[in-house]
């Protein structure tokens, strides 16, 4: 039982083992005096009656334990033990409670044999007495106070029954009644006294927790505020708010360090709603940025709730994010416009576009705007000047576009758009034809350069052209793509035909992708070119010829085109490049062959591996291959061009500057590249029979020829005359029907 009620003392919370420790610790000293001083009354009045070790031997033994003991619990008088030490102290209590409480015993009854009548009496007055006192002084030791009461009152409930003594009988009756209710008294004052322990602990517990909590949110880096949900003053501000406060006291009314128990309202210019707010806590968490002078705040309300679900106040978490905030407006800004010209970006006028077509009652316009001439300048002048070209065209755009709902977006390169909403036709004719004159005047940039450049213009009407947004772009951009294959500077509004080109113009993709897949329907054709002072063929030019099923003869001016719009014109230049060469072999007069290169086909890379496997597959010597390049094709990438022809030049293959008149026909490309051969466009060499400036330009391309050591050729001699005056301006070549018509 010892064993079970020490293990039961042991499994006692270390809270509750302190808390008897020096509870029981204050009494026990109070103990041994009155139990000493009664027993030395109890033996005087038995010294004349029992033997001398009985009433002084006994007793001295007795002292001398119990001062012992006292002085032990003199010293642990108000300490706080460890629990280690008041699982000891209660061990030892447990033990010698049993002890003492029987030697005294003992002893007691050892004197009763001696006694009158009136000293048992006096003796029995003793036993009762004194186990109260020590029940009581053991009260905070339960288990103790249980094996006292068991040990002392057993004993005398039972030695007295044993007696016989009808008074005795009575006495022992009345302690054994005064035991129970003792020990029930002390068992519910036990009880109270653990339960009372057990909520110090868990307040004391609590209140840790709570002061560790208050110390974690003070030193949290995120910035934390309480308020009164009554009168909105603030409670609480953690290390992180005093700090942000101090850096936005200058835009506050009060001093940083007078804040607590400040209004909340301080941070608003209307702070009703925000009272509103913060005093219904079913209307939190909730998130909020205040503007406050030139900061911004992000403030996350939430809401605090007592244990019983009470509601205790609002707690703002927040932040200064005027920097976020000004970096989030930056990326929103660069993710709906142009980074170079500040104007709206592809995703603008999409949505712009999306606008316009939701409300079939409003008409509005789109207009594609394609510079004309951009990319010569950016190539010349560099692409520092070429963006400065483009925001001057961004400012110019703007301009006619003033009085009207427009939205003007750089799509991209030198492309423009421009969205106008509520806009009739005739408005939409003023303010193309404004865009082109302020675009075809010269541009004075820095360093005072010039650039002359032009546009030009598709326009698809909403709802009169096409009904949906993608709709509308796909027509302005066909638009824009007539506009501009007509021509530079003009406009051109969306037509049906337009649309039935462009389906016709897949069509013909299509056809041709299947042409070239299967091979049928393709051929090339040769036409001679005459060096005039030999009077012989030194060089055929190959032209590809489409013959289809349907169509019958498909012209290479719409096929090409076709080509150069998809990829296919890399498998048809493939297909031309390897077959022209190959023939090439079977000429008798060993002849050149020239084959003409597409704009498309430069600047990718591929060409010079192209020309490569063409020579070895073929075993045409490279001097017997000329590439016949456009000015277009040079320029459209220059420096990779050039430096791709500079490369198959290397091989040994020639490079002729074909149309030379047609396009941007400036001398100055000529000293881009060497040249081999300047082939002059046949709409010049016609146009110079009757036009003196013409023919004294095509002398004076021959004239320049001369002096760089390149051959001319004049293309389109389709008649004697035309072939007398190429040769009396000294032209090297002739090309054209007189002298032989393209043939297989
Ligand atoms: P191009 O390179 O300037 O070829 C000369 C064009 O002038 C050929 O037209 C030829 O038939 C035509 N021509 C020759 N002599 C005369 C003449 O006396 N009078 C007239 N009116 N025309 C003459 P074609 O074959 O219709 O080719 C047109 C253009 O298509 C070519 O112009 C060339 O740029 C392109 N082309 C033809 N074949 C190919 C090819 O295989 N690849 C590439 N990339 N382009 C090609
Ligand atoms: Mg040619
Ligand atoms: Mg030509």
């Amino acid at each position: 039982m010892l064993s079970t009620l020490i293990k039961s003392f042991s499994r006692s919370t270390p809270s509750l083992a302190g808390a008897q420790y020096r509870a029981y610790s204050r009494q026990m000293p109070m103990m041994y005096p009155i139990l000493l001083s009664s027993t030395w009354i109890v033996a005087y009045v038995h010294t004349d009656i029992a033997p001398l070790w009985l009433t002084v031997a006994i007793p001295a033994l007795f002292t001398a334990a119990c001062v012992l003991r006292m002085l032990h619990w003199l010293k642990a008088y108000e300490t706080i033990p460890s629990p280690e030490e008041a699982a000891k102290a209660f061990r030892a209590t447990m033990l010698l409670a049993p002890i003492i409480a029987s030697s005294f015993t003992v002893w007691s009854f050892l004197l009763f044999s001696y006694g009158t009548p009136y000293t048992k009496s006096y003796l029995a007055f003793y036993m009762a007495n004194t186990v109260v006192v020590c029940i009581f002084c053991l009260m905070h030791v339960r288990e103790a106070a249980l094996i006292v009461t068991l040990i002392v009152n057993g004993a005398f409930i039972g030695f007295f029954a044993w007696a016989g003594q009808p008074t005795f009988l009575a006495m022992a009756l009345n302690t054994a009644l005064v035991s129970i209710g003792m020990l029930v008294v002390l068992s519910i004052n036990y009880d109270d006294f653990a339960r009372r322990i057990a909520a110090e602990a868990d307040a004391s517990a609590k209140q840790t927790e709570q002061a560790r909590l208050m110390r974690m949110i003070d030193d949290m880096p995120v910035a934390v505020m309480t308020a009164d949900p009554i009168d909105f003053k603030i409670t609480y501000l953690n290390d992180a708010s005093r700090k942000l406060l101090r850096r936005i006291e200058h835009l506050l009314p009060i001093d940083a360090e007078a804040m607590i128990g400040a209004s909340i309202d301080i941070f608003h210019l209307v702070p009703d709603r925000q009272r509103r707010l913060l005093s219904d806590p079913t209307r939190l968490p909730h998130r909020i940025r205040i503007n406050l002078g030139n900061e911004v705040l992000d403030l996350n309300a939430s809401a605090i709730h007592a244990d019983d679900g009470n509601y205790l106040g609002p707690m703002l978490t927040w932040a200064i994010v005027t920097s976020e905030v000004e970096a989030e407006k930056k990326i929103r800004y660069l993710a709906h416009h142009d980074a170079l010209t500040g104007l709206a970006n592809r995703v603008t006028l999409n949505d712009a576009l999306l606008k316009l077509t939701s409300d079939a009652l409003t008409p509005g316009a789109l207009l594609l705007i394609d510079l004309d001439g951009f990319k010569v300048i950016n190539d010349t002048l560099g692409h520092k000047f070429g963006d400065e070209l483009l925001v001057a065209v961004a400012k110019r755009l703007s301009e006619p576009c003033d009085r009207h709902s427009a939205v003007i977006a750089r799509q991209g390169g030198d492309e423009f758009a421009i969205v106008l909403t509520n806009v009739s036709t005739s408005q939409c004719d003023t303010i193309t034809s404004d865009i082109l004159t302020r675009l075809s005047e010269p541009f004075v940039l820095e360093r005072k350069r010039v650039a002359q450049i032009g546009a030009s213009i598709g326009v698809a009407l909403f709802p009169k052209h096409a009904t949906s947004a993608e709709e509308v772009m796909v027509r302005a951009d066909m638009a824009l793509y007539v506009a501009k294959t007509a021509g530079k500077g003009g406009v051109r509004y969306f037509t049906t035909e337009m649309q039935d080109e462009f389906v016709a113009a897949n069509r013909l993709e299509n056809e041709l992708r299947i042409a070239l897949s299967s091979g049928k329907g393709l051929s090339i054709f040769y036409q001679p070119i005459i060096d005039l002072r030999h009077r012989k063929v030194v060089s055929r030019e190959a032209l590809a010829r489409w013959y289809h099923d349907e169509l019958g003869w498909v012209s290479p001016a719409t096929f090409i085109v076709a080509a150069e719009r998809s990829d296919l014109i890399l498998k048809l230049g493939h297909h031309v490049l390897h077959e022209a060469c190959r023939e090439a072999m079977s000429w008798d007069g060993g002849e050149t062959v020239a084959v003409n290169i597409s704009a498309s086909q430069m600047g990718r890379s591929e060409l010079l591996s192209v020309v490569r496997s063409a020579l070895d597959q073929s075993g045409l010597p490279p001097e017997r291959l000329e590439l016949e390049i456009t000015e277009t094709a040079l320029l459209r990438n220059e420096a990779a061009s050039v430096a791709e022809l500079e490369q198959i030049r290397a091989l040994g293959v020639r490079i002729s500057l074909d149309d030379f008149g047609t396009g941007y026909s400036s001398l100055a490309h000529l000293r881009l590249f060497p040249f081999d051969k300047i082939k002059i466009d046949g709409s010049f060499v016609r146009d110079a029979l009757d036009r003196a400036d013409c023919a004294s330009i095509v002398a004076a391309v021959i004239d320049l020829g001369n002096r760089l050591g390149v051959a001319t050729v004049a293309e389109g001699v389709e008649t004697l005359a035309h072939f007398n005056l190429m040769q009396d301006l000294g032209c090297h070549q002739v090309q054209g029907y007189l002298l032989g018509r393209p043939s297989a």
